[in-house]
């Protein structure tokens, strides 16, 4: 690299560092909000080879759920998310009334005012994870069966954290397994999840580290959280070099919720234990920009090995 190459700022379609920009901008065309971009068809095949790979190791039993990128709001109100992370939520709103309330709304676009002033909350966010829908579906079932669940989920996600970065959007595709059952079977099912990762990441010819790992918490009150999470060791990352080996980006992460969403919406089996939840996340775009930035821009020029592993 050419440490005397000016920063560029002109415009916002540059992704930083340098380093990284020719790499990113032959995978993404820019939308004109930082963090949401267009894909290209070699993209997308990436992302969906890395699907067939996570897939082939679903677990026995798992029942598949596909979700769509938004929620219910009353969901994310109910299990504390506005407590936890605010600062990343992203809500629906419309244009509501009748016809003329919403003909003047819209009118005030072209009269040079401000028409985003009448809009109102609808009932849906926009998911910040694939796994939040899974547990009111389990709890509508009523008592969990001694077996507990195994779900595989995913959906496109959306965190409000605008960057530059072409590790950070603020919509990308999260797939997931979820297990709820015991203290017990949580731990059997997300402690080999670690190792089957790796295995996962050995394959496709990525370097990585696992690592305890801690949500971002919000505010003063969610540091202590954060700390918390850590001491406990409740969640752990597995980090790939992308932007660089100094500070690795999560691509995969292991979570043990305790009984947070058990008690939410009241899992219960039945000899009426509350249930504990885990999940293991993958972070679709961010395996797929991992890939392109280890083994380059072109699929074609990948070492045989990973093409192979992914079937490319
Ligand atoms: P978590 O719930 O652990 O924060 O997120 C699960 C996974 O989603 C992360 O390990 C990561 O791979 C992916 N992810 C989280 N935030 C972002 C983001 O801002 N951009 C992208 N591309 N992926 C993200
Ligand atoms: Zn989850």
């Amino acid at each position: 690299m050419n440490i005397t190459a000016p920063i560029h700022h002109c415009g916002g379609h540059h992704f930083e560092p340098d380093h990284l920009d020719s790499t990113a901008s032959s995978l993404f065309t820019p939308s004109g909000v930082d963090g949401v971009y267009g894909r290209t068809g070699e993209y997308e095949s990436v992302v969906e080879a890395l699907a067939s790979l996570i897939g082939a190791h679903r677990p026995g039993g798992a029942e598949v759920f596909r979700f769509p990128p938004v929620m219910p709001r009353a969901s994310l109100e109910k299990q504390g998310y506005l407590n936890s992370f605010p600062n990343l939520i992203g809500a629906v709103s419309t244009l509501v009334g009748s016809e003329r309330d919403i003909t003047r709304s819209a009118a005030k676009h072209e009269n040079g005012g401000d028409w985003t002033e009448d809009l109102k909350p609808s009932d849906l966010v926009l998911a910040p994870a694939a796994c939040y829908p899974v547990y009111p579906i389990a709890a509508a079932r009523g008592v969990v069966p001694d077996d507990g669940y195994v779900f595989d989920v995913a959906a496109d996600c959306f965190r409000h954290e605008p960057s530059r970065q072409v590790d950070r959007f603020q919509s990308f595709r999260m797939r997931e397994y979820v297990r709820i059952g015991t203290p017990g079977q949580i731990r059997s099912f997300r402690d080999p999840w670690v190792e089957r990762a790796k295995g996962i990441a050995d394959a496709i010819g990525l370097s990585y580290r696992v690592d305890v790992a801690n949500d971002p918490f919000f505010g003063r009150v969610g540091a202590l959280m954060a700390s918390q999470q850590r001491e406990d060791a409740l969640k752990f990352e597995l980090l790939v070099p992308v932007r660089s080996a100094d500070s690795p980006t999560a691509c995969m992460s292991f979570n043990y919720h305790k009984e947070h969403f058990g008690e939410v919406w009241g899992l219960h089996n039945a000899a009426g234990d509350l249930m504990h939840t885990g999940c293991v996340a993958f972070g679709m775009d961010r395996l797929a920009v991992a890939l392109f930035v280890t083994h380059g821009a072109k699929v074609a020029g990948w070492p045989a090995s990973v093409r192979a592993g992914l079937n490319l």
